[in-house]
């Protein structure tokens, strides 16, 4: 059976990336018809809108998407494609799993956790406004709802892997009515899952204790700023953004990505590390049933890691972008 996937090819490194993932998943035996949608800085100059309506409607007609990075300016210019489309199509459950590889230099070694982020609320609400010249607002946004959602979501995640405990990440000793509705929120979620272990923890006693003994978490939920920051930590315990990789969940579509950026410093090169953006496909495709094939792809990916002889640059190594992916091929 032949799946429809949208494909978000990027910017910088974006193409290169997503065409030898492409190659990769072929060779593993799964017929996908990917369907190329426009979207990033790419998308802006040819037709003005980074983010066009047939992106997001295809998006819509398919439910699955797999994007390469997206170049977003800062503090000026449009929007962040990546906060839009999470907020187009309601993708508020961002995961983000922290595993260590074998042959992949890092910190720490043993690591197995999943950040669980919410993904449309919080400071990402985008409702910033100036107050009088010199004094600016930023609103952070916790409803009832959308704790819940996350909150369920990293429970039914949890529950599903065969996970032990939940532990919601938060600053209600502080923010006493924004992150006493999240915490108290979870705490009754937490209460439908009897099977599951929960605990709580304040978000810099978590940063913490993740970079002390990152060994002892297991699923982290919390709301979107947090996220952000505590998933991109825990993503160098384990080797870096590189390596990790990411999904977006809602009720309508997933979106599928690696969490670095566009790399501007080596696109074009052939240089860029695939790991990331594959190890995302493979979530993908389990997500999309085809299990076997993920497993697949993951060992040949993990030996070739492992064997440390086809390494990209930033794993100290010096193989190009396509003999890297040559070799997990070869391992399929
Ligand atoms: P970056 O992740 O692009 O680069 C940081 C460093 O990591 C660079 O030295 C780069 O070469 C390296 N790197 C990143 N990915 C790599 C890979 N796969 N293989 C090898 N090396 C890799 O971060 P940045 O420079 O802060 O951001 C550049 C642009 O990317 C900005 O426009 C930013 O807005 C955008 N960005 C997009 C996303 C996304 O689309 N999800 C995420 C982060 C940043």
């Amino acid at each position: 059976m032949s799946h429809q996937v949208c494909l978000l090819s990027g910017d910088g490194i974006g193409p290169e990336i997503t065409h030898v993932v492409q190659e990769i998943i072929d060779a593993a035996g799964v017929k996908i018809e990917w369907i190329p949608c426009e979207a990033g800085l790419s998308a802006y100059e040819k037709g003005g809108d980074p983010l066009p309506q047939a992106t997001l409607d295809n998006i819509r007609t398919t439910k699955l998407a797999l994007k390469g990075p997206l170049a977003t300016a800062s503090g000026t210019g449009f929007r962040s494609v990546n906060v839009s489309l999470r907020k187009e199509l309601q993708l508020y459950a961002n995961y983000r799993p922290a595993k260590s590889l074998k042959g992949v230099p890092a910190p720490f070694k043993d690591v197995d956790l999943i950040v669980v982020r919410e993904n449309t609320e919080g400071l990402y609400s985008g409702l910033e406004h100036t107050v009088v010249p010199g004094v600016v607002e930023s609103l952070r946004v916790i409803t009832e709802a959308g704790s819940r959602r996350i909150a369920e979501f990293a429970f039914e995640t949890a529950r599903s892997l065969g996970r032990k405990r939940v532990t919601c990440i938060h600053k209600a000793n502080i923010l006493k009515l924004s992150d006493g509705l999240f915490l108290d929120t979870c705490n009754k979620v937490a209460k439908d899952y009897p099977d599951i272990e929960y605990d709580d923890c304040i978000v810099d006693a978590a940063a913490m204790k993740m970079v002390l003994n990152p060994q002892q978490f297991d699923v982290l939920v919390m709301e979107n700023l947090f996220g952000d920051i505590l998933s991109d930590l825990a993503s160098g315990l384990v080797g870096g953004l590189g390596v990790t990789p990411s999904g977006n969940l809602g009720t309508d579509a997933a979106v599928f990505e690696a969490v670095h950026g566009t790399a501007p410093d080596i696109a074009g090169k052939n240089l860029a590390n695939p790991t990331a953006l594959l190890l995302s496909a493979t979530m993908m495709l389990k997500h999309m049933g085809e299990t076997e094939a993920a497993k697949k792809i993951e060992a040949s990916l993990f030996s070739v890691l492992e064997e440390g002889k086809t390494l990209t640059g930033d794993l100290k190594g010096s193989a190009s972008t396509t003999e890297f992916a040559e070799a997990i091929i070869a391992k399929l």
